[in-house]
């Protein structure tokens, strides 16, 4: 299949807390480095996200605080959207589910699938908490797992085994609003009849046999379990209501609207274009190719609801790759927001460049199974591969320059077999990056561009030019010339990992404008001859200071203090 562009979405993040480096490694900066380094080589491509601000946990959270639910999602909306701007996180588009927009066309999704007969509707017995007057979906209600009697599962999923459940199936369950035992009573909902989807679901993943192990075997063993009728209405007041008569205090489950969001969003984004209709480019045309960046907790719901939703609609594509990660444990331990347990991204901005935030986290990406967050881990990353490796190399090419050649590129003659070696392997490692970032094995990818600056810095010491410029002029010249083309190189290699730093060295290379790496340059400029003889250096400085042991320390003990809920 030849595709003309790609849609990339990243999950839609709750809007009911800050972000933090779970986040960040699970869905957000792989989807961005997919998504620069596709603009890189200069591909249409378009990228989605933005605030989920419907579902129990924002009830909740509003509850907690005795505010109304919009003063949750407004702040924590706006908080996230920043956070994202601040670590360099480019969407085209960051939208939100509690707009017109989304509304209007999550109900038109649901009526369409409603007037197909898609749904089956049906009286259940569900848990009710007599004190509150009010059914308890979802996480309004606790108990203990049925699968591995984890004694905290929500009534939506069990976030020890990631098992999804519905309140009913939990042992002793317990009202989260009032903490009493609550009791079953009747009510009616709009069931998806995800069984009778089984033979889509099963062809469908016939043909994506590329995907990661792990989604596969997530899918494989939901439909392997059975897949049963799920409700997509709740008894909720906020939400986005379903667009019928008789459906009074019912709402879509959030499960259901959200990832209708992407599509919205997209409508949204459109409309600014001035090309309203350009959305169903993005979502109707066979030829676009839609990639869904999440973490591994949303695979059900990306793998098997909403294609399944798609499918009965008609009208849209159907994701080409879910790359799902695991998870991003922290100092050895699970990430938990509620123990305290996290680095907040809004508070590690103000105390860090971001740009080193990222590095570390590309190069310990949870891709296909469980990693983690160490901060000696990053000290050592830090300090070696960019200061003593990359910032090195950079700066002694680029003062050499300066120092002995005013600055300007020399002209090689009769390169040695050492500098055509390292000049091809400009090339080679810009392959190995490429066909890394084409597998979404961002990690791989990380590595294959380090591994450039590593040769790099190898080639420099070994070429000695320091003693070469006295007794062999041209020699030196050489290594200056061979060596600048490495620098050069790095800037497009790592410019999706460290969009910053690596314009700053663009900048000190005299790389066009800052930008270039975002728009006048493409990959395809990344040739073993960037700067041609004659071509005048910018400034140099250090790009990457060491980081001191005792910032390690107050990080650790910071975290170490930081408080539970
Ligand atoms: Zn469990």
């Amino acid at each position: 299949m030849n595709f003309k562009r790609t849609l990339i979405t990243s999950a839609l993040p709750y809007a009911n807390g800050p972000l933090h480096i779970g986040h960040l490694a699970g869905a957000y900066l792989p989807s961005d480095l997919y998504t620069r380094f596709l603009r890189l080589r200069g591909e249409d491509v378009l990228h989605i996200c933005g605030s989920d601000e419907h579902g129990v946990p924002i009830t909740l959270a509003a509850e907690k605080e005795g505010v109304s639910p919009q003063v949750i999602v407004d702040r924590y909306h706006e908080l996230n959207k920043n956070t994202f701007e601040d670590y360099g996180i480019e969407f085209d588009y960051y939208g939100r589910t509690s707009s017109a927009t989304h509304h209007k066309t999550a109900q038109e999704f649901f009526l369409t699938l409603d007037q197909k007969g898609i749904f089956k509707k049906k009286s259940e017995q569900q848990l009710f908490d007599e004190s509150a007057n009010m059914f308890l979906p979802d996480r309004y209600v606790k108990g203990t797992c049925p699968h591995c009697s984890f004694d905290q599962a929500y009534g939506d999923q069990c976030e020890s085994c990631g098992t999804s459940l519905s309140p009913s199936e939990l042992i002793h369950p317990i009202s989260a609003i009032t903490g009493t035992t609550p009791i079953l009573k009747e009510t009616e909902h709009w069931f998806l009849p995800l069984g009778e989807f089984e033979p889509f679901l099963t062809s469908w993943m016939d043909t994506h046999k590329d995907w990661k192990a792990h989604v596969q075997g997530q899918i494989q063993s939901w439909i392997t379990q059975g897949l049963g009728d799920r409700a997509v209405t709740r008894d909720l007041t906020w939400g986005v209501p379903v667009p019928l008569e008789n459906a009074d205090g019912k709402v879509l489950y959030v499960w259901f609207d959200a990832p209708i969001g992407y599509i919205s969003a997209t409508m949204e984004w459109a409309e600014l274009q001035g090309d309203p209709s350009k959305w169903k480019t993005y979502w109707q045309d066979k030829q676009t190719r839609l990639v869904h960046f999440i973490g591994k907790d949303n695979i059900v719901f990306h793998c098997i609801i909403f294609p399944s939703m798609l499918h009965a609609h008609g009208e849209y594509v159907l994701a080409d790759q879910v790359p799902a990660n695991e998870f991003l444990n922290l100092e050895g331990r699970k990430l938990s927001t509620s123990k305290g347990w996290a680095i907040w991204l809004h508070e590690l901005k103000n105390e860090i460049d971001i740009d080193l935030i990222r590095y570390y986290i590309a190069c310990t990406l949870p891709e296909n199974k469980d990693s983690d967050f160490s901060w000696s881990d990053f000290q050592t990353r830090v300090n070696n591969d960019l200061a003593d490796v990359l910032g090195n190399f950079a700066f002694r090419t680029l003062s050499f320059i300066h120092r002995f050649e005013n600055g300007v590129i020399p002209t090689p003659q009769n390169l040695s077999e050492e500098d055509i070696k390292t000049l091809k392997s400009i090339t080679t490692q810009k392959e190995a990056v490429e066909q890394a970032m084409e597998g979404f094995r961002f990690k791989e990818a990380a590595g294959a561009a380090m591994e450039l600056a590593r040769i790099g810095n190898r080639y420099f010491s070994d070429s000695e030019p320091w003693k070469t410029r006295k007794s062999d002029p041209q020699l030196c010249a050489n290594t200056l010339y061979v060596s600048a083309q490495v620098c050069a190189a790095l800037t497009w290699l790592l410019a999706p990992f460290m969009p910053t730093k690596m314009s700053q060295l663009a900048t000190q290379c005299n790389l066009g404008s800052s930008e270039h790496l975002s728009s006048d340059l493409l990959w395809t400029d990344c040739t073993e001859e960037i700067i041609k003889p004659g071509h005048e250096l910018g400034e140099g400085a250090v790009l990457f200071p060491k980081i001191e042991d005792e910032w390690i320390q107050f990080q650790r003990e910071k975290l170490q203090n930081s408080p539970s809920e």
